[in-house]
This record gives C-alpha cells, structure tokens and sequence, in this order.
C-alpha cells in the first residue's frame, strides 16, 4: 500500500511551499487507499523550537491535512539511528574519521583553486580511529558507477558516484545528521513514495546508496519544484505573508488556501475550483509541472472569494465572529452575523475584508469615505433625508423588514418625482459611511431603526 509522509523540520513556521508538499503527499495517500504519516524531524537542536512544531501542527489542523500516523518525532529515535550506524560500521560500510578541521579546510580550498567540486578526499577509510577520541562517522559511499534517480516529476536523472563524498553520518557530539535519520525513518516507516521540496534532489542519490548499502529497497521520489515570488526569486516573507497561519489570520479559508495550492504547477484542464474530495480524485503527482511556479495573490483573492460566496453562511458567520472581534465589535449586539454574511460575501475577498466593510451593522462610523460624501451627500440632500426619517420614525419595529423599507423609500422617491437612486444612494451613505453596501432594503435591515435615525440625523446635523 502507498504510505506517504510530511518531514518538516520545526525550524519556523509551516510556510505555504511546505504546505504544499504536504498537501501533495495527504492527496497521493488518499488517492491510493494508503496512509499519510506525520514527522518531525527536529534533530537540529539549536534551530528546532517546540513553538514551530506547534505552529506546524496547528497549520496542518487548519487546513485538514490529517495525518494516520505521527507525529513522529526524530529526537526519540536516536538510539534506532545509532543501532543503524553500528550496523554499517560493523559491516565495513562506514567509517571513523579524524581528520583536523584545518585538514578539511585546506584540502577545500585547493579543491576550489584547481575548480573542483570540494569532496571529502577519503583519507580515514582505511586507517584505525581510536573511538575513545573526537572523530565523526562516514558513509562509505561507492568509488564508481551511478545512481539514477528515477523521478515521478523530472523523470531520471543520473549521478555519478564519482561526485558524491563520503558523507557524515555522526557528528563528532555523537548527533546523526540529516541524510542518515531520513533514510533510516523512511525505511523504517515504510514509506513507499518521498514527496518533498527539490531543495533536496542533490541528496537523493545519497539516501539511495544508503538504503542500498542497509539492503532497503528504496522508495519512490518525486522532487516538487519551489514556489517564486513575483518577481522570480524564491518565495519568501519579503514577497508578503507565507505562513499558513498568517493566512488564517488575514482571513482566507483553509478550502481556498489548498485550492489555491493544488493549482501551483498542476492543473485539470481548465478547472480553477475543486474540493478536496476532486483533488483526491483528480491530482496525480505525475502531473505535477517541473517548472517552478510563481505565487499570485489575486489568483488566491478570487479562490477565496468564491469559497466566502458559496460556503454555508452560519460556518462562514463563525470564522468571521473573532475578526469582527478584531474591530471591537460583539455581533451578539446586532443582527445574526448569518444574514450579514448572506448580504456581503460576494463583495469581500477575505472575512478580514468582510469584517471592516460589515462593521456599519453594529456600530456607528466617525466618518464618511470623502469620495462617497463628496458625491451623494454634499451638498446634504436635506429634503430627501428629511422625509426619509420622518417616514423611518413612524414605522413600527416589526415592519422593519427589507419589503416595507423597499416600499417606504420607492415612496418618498415618488413624492420628490426623483428616481430611485437620487435619494437611496444619499441615504446609504449617510447610514454605511460610504457608497458601497447591499441593497438598500437590506442595508436598513440590517442597520436597523435606532442606528438608521442617529446616523439621518448626524447626517443632517
Ligand atoms: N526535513 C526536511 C525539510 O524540512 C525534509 C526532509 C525530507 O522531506 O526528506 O526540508
């Protein structure tokens, strides 16, 4: 069966590139009927912080990428790594060295002068280590031949031996590095397919001779290109938000976040909006572009919009609370935040958005967007509003419902031989702030009677 993993090291926060890569690696598990494992691999003990695997945990619970098995986390698993490491060094397949810093360094500088690749020289494969001194362990990688990997997304793609040194597998501090803790976890875990950023195609055919030397078969690979900023460089927080978690903050749905990233370098014909339930159906890695893809923000705006459109308005209600929240504003106090939801989302790219161009409903603005007041309020249309109010006062609470204000408005309108939007365009800015909201009927509604008259009155103040 196809188990697939996410390996993020807890070094910050879980960014939308990661993100990503889990969220191809959940899709393949769940394609295939198989299992998607969780692990941490935080053996960088200076850089990890208990803090970024929370951040990473609460990302991965946000966006509903759950995981069968995990969080595993590589730190208990040392005594397994140094079983493994006495393992090779007992079968002749790794070796103590103790070669002086200053050693390493000048055979690197002499490396770079000549224009080499600089590789560890070899020196200590056979020579005795004491093992009661400083020394790191080495992987005895083979001299000669190749190791092709066989990509699911760049297809092969061959190294030469020749160019891969033998490589620590132990610190001198007894600590096992990177390449050694991923493969012995990804054989140990079974993993049959390796999905991960193309940041680590150069260790691949490393991992390989490992997992062969260990007598593993080696799983799949499949390298995910990175994503760019706009202007094609690596994304990163210069470009703007990137961390899963600032987009939940800005007020995105986690829906419209994988959308948004499933369609980063693959596509199904020309659909744009799919459910997880298709992308599971639908994605195959295989189809996954090999050219890095450009993050666009408004490409997200607009996913994001279309899930605030057609979600369920109460769910969208209660992610929206906590922003309203943000403005000081306790919807208890106001309409049921579902009918607001239901008047505004088409017109909000995030419920940040929605939150501040809501926020009339429950409480009254300081002042008025000067283009709108400019334009519909000043001159004030004194008569209009006038009799506008003095028609609001006399309506009694329960008739304030959307078709009795639709008719109380067409009214005046009549009365002053003006059409419609003469006076409801005034009126809408004296009771939102600016020109922009649902209809008029409904933006009384939702404003409601008291609100409505302060707000006339301020205006004609
Ligand atoms: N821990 C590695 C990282 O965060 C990923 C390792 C892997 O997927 O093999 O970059």
């Amino acid at each position: 069966t196809v188990r697939t993993r996410f390996a993020p090291s807890p070094t910050g926060y879980l960014h939308v590139g990661g993100a990503r890569t889990a969220l191809f690696s959940y899709l393949y598990a769940r394609k295939h009927g198989g299992q998607f494992v969780l692990r941490i691999e935080d053996t960088d003990l200076e850089r990890s912080t208990a803090e970024s695997v929370n951040a990473i945990l609460e990302g991965m619970t946000w966006l509903g990428l759950d995981y069968d098995e995990g969080p595993f986390y590589q730190t208990e698993r040392f005594d397994r790594y140094n079983q493994v490491i006495e393992e090779l060094l007992e079968k002749g397949l790794a070796y103590r060295c103790d070669c002086p810093k200053d050693r390493l360094e000048k055979l690197r500088v002499d490396q770079m002068a000549r224009k080499m690749k600089p590789r560890y020289d070899g020196r200590c494969r056979n020579r005795q280590v004491d093992p009661s001194e400083p020394h790191v362990i080495r992987f005895k990688n083979p001299v000669d031949g190749a190791v092709v990997v066989d990509d699911l997304i760049r297809g092969r793609v061959p190294f030469s031996n020749a160019e891969l040194d033998d490589l620590i597998i132990r610190r001198s501090d007894g600590s096992p590095t990177y390449n050694l803790t991923v493969v012995v976890d990804d054989a140990d875990m079974q993993i049959t397919h390796v999905i991960r950023g193309d940041d680590h195609l150069n260790n691949t055919p490393r991992q390989i001779n490992i997992l062969k030397a260990l007598g593993f078969e080696p799983p799949r690979y499949a390298h995910v290109p990175m994503i760019l900023g706009d202007d094609g460089a690596r994304l990163s927080k210069r470009h703007g938000a990137v961390s899963v978690i600032a987009y939940r903050d800005h007020g995105y749905l986690p829906e419209a976040l994988l959308n948004y990233l499933v369609r980063l370098g693959w596509s199904h014909g020309d659909q744009e909006v799919f459910s997880v339930e298709q992308m599971i159906e639908l994605f195959d890695i295989g189809d996954v572009n090999k050219a890095a893809s450009a993050f666009n923000k408004d490409k997200l705006d607009w996913l994001n919009q279309q899930y605030l459109q057609h979600a369920e308005p109460g769910r969208i209600a209660r992610l929206l609370s906590p922003h309203m929240g943000k403005l000081d504003i306790d919807p208890s106090t106001g309409p049921d935040l579902a009918d607001v939801v239901k008047a505004q989302a088409a017109r909000a790219k995030t419920l940040t958005e929605l939150a501040e161009i809501s926020a009339f409903c429950y409480q009254d603005f300081d002042e008025y967007d000067e283009g709108s007041a400019k334009k519909h309020l000043r001159p004030v249309a004194r008569e209009a509003l006038e009799r506008l109010r003095a028609a609001f006062e006399l309506m009694a609470f329960e008739d304030w419902t959307p078709e009795q204000l639709k008719h109380v408005v067409e009214r005046v309108a009549e009365e002053l031989e003006v059409n419609m939007g003469k006076i409801a365009q005034p009126l809408r800015v004296a009771v939102v702030g600016r020109a922009a909201s649902p209809g008029i009927d409904e933006t009384l509604m939702l404003v409601g009677k008291d609100a409505t008259l302060r707000r006339i009155d301020k205006a004609l103040a």
